[in-house]
């Protein structure tokens, strides 16, 4: 099955909201990530197949998960929160992982791609659509030791912290003098009580 990119990008356009950049970068990205891993059917034969790791929340992560179909619901997108328009792609047959970075350089060219498209926000999608991968993106192989506890299925523990008594899955609590605590009790929270 080879991708369509028009229609991956109208689809991804839609859950997402809008048609930006980050849109046609995302798309263009997942379509590369996936082809070079060796997925072809991501949201059929071989959903189970693939993690994706994204290093940003911004518009292209939408794109990304709309095209491989990776989710934070179904634990196969993976949010790792580095600012960085990169996002690795893992193929879990073969293990076989590429991690792909958006180029800075990119922004420029795609600025001087389209002179006479006075919006930059049109002209720059218009260039994203067109430019050759190795001016949009640099890429590399990687290795990724995923945990056990960091996998798709059935959670694997379940504890309670000690403190506040809310229940922690996922191998996500912490050990203080013996005692087991959740992340909030034991590293601080984001949250403040009031
Ligand atoms: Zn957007
Ligand atoms: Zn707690």
């Amino acid at each position: 099955m080879a991708y369509n990119f028009e229609h991956l990008l109208a689809d991804s356009a839609r859950v997402h909201g809008h048609l930006c950049p980050g849109q046609v970068l995302g798309v263009r990205m997942s379509i590369l990530g996936l082809t070079k891993i060796g997925i072809d059917d991501p949201r059929g034969r071989q959903r189970k197949d693939l993690i994706v790791y994204v290093e940003i929340d911004r518009c292209a992560t939408d794109a990304i998960s709309s095209v491989t179909g990776c989710t934070l619901g179904h634990r196969t997108l993976k949010y790792v929160d580095y600012g960085k328009m990169a996002a690795t792609f893992l193929n879990l047959k073969t293990n076989y992982a590429l991690r792909i970075v958006a180029l800075e350089e990119a922004r420029q060219i795609a600025k001087n791609r389209f002179p006479h498209i006075e919006d930059q926000m049109q002209a720059q999608c218009e260039a994203y659509k067109v430019m050759a991968d190795e001016e949009l993106f640099s890429w590399t192989e990687v290795s990724v030791g995923i945990r056990q506890d960091d996998m798709p299925g059935r959670p694997l523990r379940r504890v309670v912290c000690s403190r506040c008594g809310e229940h922690v899955q996922d191998g996500r609590e912490c050990m203080d003098d013996g005692s087991i605590f959740c992340v909030a009790c034991c590293k601080g929270a984001y949250y403040t009580v009031i």
